[in-house]
């Protein structure tokens, strides 16, 4: 195959790294029509680094939005329906301890609060589903080596496998390459933050029979609290493979099949698949741009998994960037508009490191309790205070919808004062989200009788701005962003639009 004709000369936008945050910016710039090259080194997904297992309501709206929610849901090898609970145990085979129910917005379905709940999946069929909706834009095989700004556009130079260089000018880029990102070094940002001390080692392995065997039910955690080997058990698939991770293990010490059946409590037949060392980071970049170069993902910030919040942080940016870019480069908003996403999104990203490094601070070694391992009588005589240690220190983890739906963009100075948060959902019709009403860009929603859904008309119409209107009789006028979250709601709209676009500033 040729692979230097796979790639043009110059696109508008030019995505470094086609993870889940690279793939997930070029679907938001397609939604709005707007061309994109993803430049990403490996050919195929990641399958035994599953990574990230939880797609959140939020991150499913986005999907949704795209059209792919269906598509991930009817993939994902555990249905929303299979289990929405953190099971405590003694071992995988031993006791139950306590359990936490209505984890990570995993029975919010039919809910008004969401248009979609939560799904576990893994991160790389998310990525595969992903792939296949940026096909057009995806070039596998390649890498950025380096960039140079100026005041007209980026001239990237990608590199392939093959040793091949080629240099692509684009008016923008996104730099979703992830922590070592090239970007990162490129437009001189810097991670600031700390990092865990403890070792972590995750391992995938197959152990047939197992499910079978357990006593606990479906679960989508095991938080196995047994000091001698704590750690955190899920299923990667209904039929015979899991994912753990074992805290405080360093690889150099490891013994994988040893820790599986340590986790397990009996010595059950393990195949290791996979192993994987890590260590938690608390990382955010000191700037998240420069005038044409954007930060997005992991390449901008890092947390702790707890909670399952870094990679939808990720998408919650590549949604906020790709509408900013889209709206510059089809003429209807300034480039100004563009300084609104560090605004915007670093504090999420800020909030989020906050909250999984707080999820962090008790994790299984630090609930575990030699007596849980005791004769029955030692057992029940401890659990109740271990069970209500979990629930006082682990409820956030499983139950963050606040983080989740809740984040706003209140006090950006592209939002009306009283606005910023996520619209409010529900369902008009049965199967019909509000959301689904919405255009693919701005929003007039509310009873557009009243005077001021004419000067709004008006205004989109000057600036050449795409509005959708939803006729909502007897409802207040609301201006939604592309992004689904309220730019404005009110009477005298005069402004509105213009401040939303980042005009004026
Ligand atoms: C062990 C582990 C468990 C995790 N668990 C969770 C979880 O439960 N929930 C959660 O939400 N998150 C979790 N995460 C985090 C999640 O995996 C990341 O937040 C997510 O992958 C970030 O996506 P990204 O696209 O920003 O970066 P990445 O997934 O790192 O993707 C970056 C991409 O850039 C490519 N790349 C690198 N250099 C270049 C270059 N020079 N040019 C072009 N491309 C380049 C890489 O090949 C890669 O495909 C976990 C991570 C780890 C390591």
């Amino acid at each position: 195959m040729d692979l230097v004709a796979q790639v043009p000369d110059s696109v508008p936008v030019l995505i470094a790294g086609g993870g889940p945050v690279g793939l997930a910016t070029a679907v938001e710039l397609a939604h709005h029509g707007v061309r994109s090259l993803v430049v990403e080194p490996r050919e195929s997904v990641s399958w035994l680094r599953p990574r990230a297992k939880t797609t959140s309501a939020r991150s499913m709206e986005l999907l949704r939005r795209w059209g792919l929610a269906e598509t991930v849901r009817a993939r994902a090898p555990l249905a929303v329906s299979w289990s929405d609970e953190a099971v405590f145990v003694t071992s995988l085979l031993g006791r139950e301890i306590t359990r936490i129910g209505g984890c990570f917005g995993l029975d919010l379905v039919g809910s008004d609060l969401a248009a979609e709940p939560g799904q576990q999946v893994p991160q790389p069929l998310v990525e595969e589903v992903l792939r296949e909706a940026a096909a057009d834009a995806l070039r596998t095989g390649w890498e950025v080596a380096g960039l140079r700004e100026d005041p007209d556009g980026v001239s990237v130079r990608i590199v392939s496998a093959g040793g091949e260089e080629r240099e692509v000018r684009a008016q923008y880029v996104v730099g979703c390459d992830g922590p070592r990102s090239v970007t990162r070094a490129a437009i001189g940002a810097r991670y600031e933050g700390r990092q865990d001390a403890r070792p972590n080692f995750n391992i995938v392995f197959r152990a047939p029979g197992l499910a079978e065997r357990m006593p606990h039910g479906p679960a989508v955690h095991y938080w196995v609290l047994n000091p001698a080997q704590p750690g955190l058990v899920g299923r990667l698939d209904l039929k015979e493979t899991w994912w753990c991770i074992a805290q405080g293990v360093r690889a150099e010490d490891a013994d994988p099949v040893r820790l599986v059946r340590n986790l397990a409590g009996a010595d059950i037949e393990v195949e290791i698949l996979a192993t994987d060392p890590w260590t938690a980071r608390m990382l955010l970049a000191d700037r998240y741009s420069s005038e044409r170069v954007f930060l997005a993902g992991d390449a901008a910030h890092q947390n702790p998994p707890y909670g399952g919040h870094g990679f939808n942080t990720g998408i919650g940016d590549a949604v906020n960037i790709g509408w900013k870019l889209a709206a510059v480069l089809h003429g209807w908003a300034p480039a100004t508009l563009l300084a609104s996403y560090e605004t915007e999104r670093r504090p999420i990203a800020a909030d989020t490191i906050e909250a999984a490094a707080a999820n962090m601070a008790t994790l299984a070694p630090e609930l575990a309790d030699p007596a849980l391992m005791g004769d029955e009588a030692a057992f029940e005589r401890v659990r109740p205070a271990v069970a209500e240690a979990v629930l006082r220190t682990k409820d956030s983890e499983f139950h963050s919808l606040d983080l989740v739906l809740g984040y706003t963009y209140a006090g950006s100075p592209i939002v009306a004062p009283d606005a910023g948060e996520r619209l409010p959902h529900r369902w008009p019709a049965p199967g019909e989200s509000l959301y689904d009403r919405l255009g693919p860009d701005f929003s007039l929603l509310g009873d557009l009788s009243l005077p001021g859904a004419g000067v709004l008309v008006e205004q989109a119409r000057e600036l050449g701005v795409p509005l959708r209107t939803v006729d909502l009789p007897g409802e207040p006028l609301t201006l939604v962003r592309p992004d689904q979250h309220v730019a404005w709601r009110g009477d005298d709209p005069s402004g509105a639009l213009r401040q939303a676009l980042g005009h004026d500033r």
